[in-house]
């Protein structure tokens, strides 16, 4: 039922068997403080702009109040971490119902910093100002680019600190969702439910994000096909715009196919397929050229926990679903090379096309270049500084690339808004961010944020008030770093 807020809430996981989730109220907090509201977003929420403003807002946002119509509670799960499986469960998130959305969608609405839960594992179920504020700045840039993600609705200071290596200002994310299922909900079932509960669990996933999976002959290998489709199209719009996720645990890969969890990531700025900024992944499991492989082993993880459904001969469920994964790679490569193609302005399909872009990509990295000033540079025609553009092997490349363009009919106006609309003109670079989060976090002045926000929602618009937000950090002997689980 509506309330006056215009919250709406259905909640259908609270109605899962209970071994899916543990009942759990946010842990107050003493004096919250609103930092940033998305307006755009509650207002496609339904929900009052005005009425979210106002202390009984600001309360909600901090869990020191609940609304009506909500039922906390903090999901169970599990997951390989690095490889390695582990039980996990929302430590630090809860989870406060599904908002039936004017446009009847069904979202949730998660709290993500808001205390202590049965799953906390020892830590202190709490965040920091600058980690969540990160994730807010990035989702929404992940949601300019066009990339399916998690979005983010407001951030509240709690007025209590946080102790990480530092003491911190402590924060509240509230994090809007398709869903919170992962591939570690399924392991999770797997390994501790009954087969009825994975049922159960594949069932509710099929009827909330992919309902025609319910009509196809074998409904839990059309659920494993879609989601092996969906990852292979987010996993190559990533490497499309250089976005390195740092944590591809199966516990952040969602089931609805968006980007999850913003802990460690950051946008490339030279190509470097081996690029890593997690200051935990020493191996370079999570590197950027590994993203796509990850994507697949996380899949085949998933496969696994779907056997029991796929098949009641178990030799036969094993062949349905090596079947399955093995279409996540010709999938991950004809979403990238058709990605590729756009961004070159390219239209018609020719064999060498994967060749031209291989050997720009080489180019790239055999002259650091910077991988979204690249395509940028190309697309508008400019050399931004790039030490690539001037070189003989460039020239050649560029040759090719014309005359691959005068084999295709459309016109150059037509070749130029497809790149226009294929090569961002801003990304969140990674010392923007880090400027923006010093002005949030350190001198209360959330204004550079806002400022950058605003150039991150239209990245495709090449205006020319972004033209500073392309240059590039000035050198630094230090490489950049990000953390997990701040
Ligand atoms: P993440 O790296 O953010 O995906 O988190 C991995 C797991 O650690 C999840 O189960 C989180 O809920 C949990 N976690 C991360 N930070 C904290 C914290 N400060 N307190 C309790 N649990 C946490
Ligand atoms: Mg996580």
């Amino acid at each position: 039922m509506k309330t006056d807020f215009g919250w709406n809430f259905d909640n259908s996981y609270s109605r899962l068997p209970r071994r899916f989730f543990t009942q759990q109220k946010p842990i107050p907090v003493k004096a919250p403080k609103l930092v940033i509201l998305n307006e755009k977003l509650a207002a496609d929420l339904g929900v009052d702009i005005a009425k979210l403003h106002t202390e009984e807002g600001i309360a909600i946002f901090a869990g020191n109040q609940i609304p009506e119509g909500a039922f906390p509670l903090a999901q169970a799960y599990a997951g390989h971490q690095f490889g390695h499986f582990t039980m996990l469960g929302d430590g630090r998130a809860v989870l406060l119902g599904e908002q039936l959305t004017p446009n009847d969608g069904r979202l949730d609405i998660q709290l993500k910093g808001s205390g202590k839960t049965p799953y906390s594992r020892g830590g202190d179920g709490r965040a920091a100002l600058g980690p969540m504020l990160r994730e807010y700045i990035i989702s929404e840039a992940m949601y300019a680019l066009g990339i399916p993600t998690t979005r983010s609705l407001a951030v509240v200071t709690t007025g209590e600190t946080t102790f990480r290596e530092t003491p911190l200002p402590g924060a509240i994310l509230t994090r809007v969702a398709a869903s919170h299922l992962r591939v570690g909900t399924f392991q999770y079932i797997t390994a501790f439910g009954s087969h009825e509960e994975l049922k159960i669990l594949a069932d509710y996933t099929i009827n909330r994000h992919y309902p025609q999976a319910a009509m196809a002959e074998n409904p839990y290998l059309s659920l494993l096909q879609e989601v092996i489709k969906y990852q292979a199209g987010l996993i190559a719009k990533w490497q499309l715009v250089g976005f390195i996720h740092g944590v591809m645990n199966t516990d952040n890969m969602a089931i609805s196919g968006e980007t999850i969890d913003y802990g460690p990531c950051a946008f490339m700025d030279t190509y470097e397929p081996a690029t890593v900024f997690s200051s935990i992944d020493i191996e370079g499991r999570y590197a950027y050229g590994n993203q796509p492989y990850i994507g697949g082993w996380n899949l085949a993880r998933f496969a696994e926990t779907l056997l029991p459904l796929l098949d009641d001969d178990e030799g036969e469920a094993v062949k349905l679903a090596e079947a399955a994964i093995s279409e996540y790679g010709k999938l991950y490569q004809s979403y990238w090379l058709a990605g590729m193609r756009a961004k070159l302005g390219i239209f018609s399909e020719e064999e060498q096309d994967e060749a031209l872009v291989v050997d720009l990509l080489n180019l790239m990295q055999k002259y650091s270049a910077d991988y979204t000033n690249t395509f940028l540079g190309l697309t508008v025609d400019k050399p931004y500084g790039l030490k690539l553009f001037a070189t003989e092997e460039f020239s050649q490349w560029k040759r090719r690339w014309h005359e691959r363009l005068g084999r295709q009919e459309q016109s150059e106006d037509t070749i130029q808004e497809l790149m226009r609309n294929s090569n961002p003109a801003v990304i969140p670079r990674n010392h923007r961010v880090e400027e923006a989060l010093d002005a949030a976090v350190n001198q209360e002045d959330t204004s550079v944020m806002k400022k950058l926000l605003a150039v991150l929602s239209k990245p495709f618009a090449h205006l020319p008030e972004q033209a500073e937000y392309c240059t590039l950090p000035p050198k630094s002997d230090r490489p950049y770093r990000t953390f997990c689980g701040t």
